[in-house]
């Protein structure tokens, strides 16, 4: 909200945006401070490139009008900073006898370049320009982190969907090749989940989801990564964990998923079990391959009675190639 001015009770405006500028001839700084202070911007100024790193931490500087020939750091290394470090607008201003270009500009990621002495009205415009462009760059940016968070992400329970499953499990068993560590994976499928859908509606069914998702975040290191692979089953991608370290997660697990009383609509509680099969990656197996090892551990789970774990027979060796998976 705008402040008010104690005398006349009238609102004080808010600043539009916050500019730097930074150039070390003092006549060119004043002329600039006063005619952009007066376009209702706060300013703030520096000499030389140094005092204009030195500001950055206090204010929150949207677009910096900066002389390419300043002593001390160029202008345009001072550019490339305020850009690539601080994705900060930048103007640069140059003489006209100075042997830059505007192709110099641009390449230290320069977002305009205005010859001395600058028209003011045709600066504030360039300033105008540059502040929507930041504002255009930062929703675009903005919308993409959300397309990207929606592309891996299962919707009914926040965990990375299938999609993103393969391709972490692709990057962390070339990470395993290289090194040498072992990598388990371990899948878990829910025991009767149809009938637990049709005693308490497809609802009820969503909160057991996110429900065992939440047990699946909760018993997770912070390296493991946990996914929904598909109706009700679900994975975790274990690095540096072989098969018997996954059992021991696996016991938690069932211990915790069979314990808990989860609220149903009508009132009642039910209890859910899952059935978890772990494979621990053997040198040669590609993903596909471990995840069959797994998916077939999960089944003998629960051929043998469900609410159980089962580990993987390791891969027979004719399988297995060289090659990085
Ligand atoms: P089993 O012990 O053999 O695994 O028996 P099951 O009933 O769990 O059988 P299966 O795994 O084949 O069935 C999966 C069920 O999961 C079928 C479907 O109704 C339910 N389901 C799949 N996706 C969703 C979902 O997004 N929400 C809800 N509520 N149910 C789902
Ligand atoms: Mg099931």
């Amino acid at each position: 909200m705008a402040k008010r001015n104690k005398d006349q009770g009238r609102p004080i405006p808010q600043p539009k945006a916050c500019i730097m500028l930074a150039d070390d001839d003092p006549d060119i700084l004043s002329l600039l401070d006063v005619t952009l202070s007066q376009a209702g911007y706060a300013i703030k100024t520096a000499r030389d490139g140094a005092e204009a790193i030195s500001l950055l931490p206090n204010g929150a500087i949207q677009v910096a009008i900066v002389d390419i020939s300043m002593p001390g750091m160029s202008g345009l290394d001072l550019c490339r900073t305020l850009w690539e470090q601080h994705g900060i607008e930048v103007i640069l201003l140059t003489g006209h006898s100075e042997r830059y270009s505007y192709t110099d500009a641009v390449r230290s990621g320069a977002y305009d370049f205005v010859v001395k002495p600058p028209d003011m009205a045709e600066l504030i415009l360039r300033v105008e320009r540059a502040l929507e462009a930041r504002r255009v760059r930062i929703e675009r940016d903005r919308t993409l982190k959300e397309l990207q968070r929606l592309s891996t992400t299962d919707s009914t329970t926040g965990l990375f969907n299938s999609r993103h499953l393969f391709q972490r499990l692709k990057s962390e068993l070339a990470r395993s090749h290289r090194h040498g560590h072992p990598l388990s994976l371990l899948l878990l499928d829910i025991d009767d989940f149809k009938g637990h859908n049709d005693s308490h509606g497809h609802q009820a069914g969503d909160e057991a989801l996110r429900y065992l998702a939440d047990v699946l975040r909760r018993v997770s290191r912070e390296s493991d990564s946990a996914y929904r692979y598909g109706g009700d089953e679900f994975t975790i991608i274990l690095p540096e964990t072989n098969a018997a370290s996954s059992l021991i997660l696996a016991e938690r697990l069932l211990e915790e998923v069979s314990t808990s009383e989860l609220p149903t609509p009508g009132g009642d509680v039910a209890t859910l079990t899952v059935s978890v099969g772990i494979a621990q990656w053997c040198k040669g197996e590609d993903m596909h391959a471990l995840l069959k090892r797994a998916d077939l551990a999960m089944y003998e789970s629960k051929a043998s009675g469900r609410n159980r774990a089962s580990v993987a027979e390791p891969p027979d060796p004719e399988d297995l190639e060289a090659a990085e998976p």
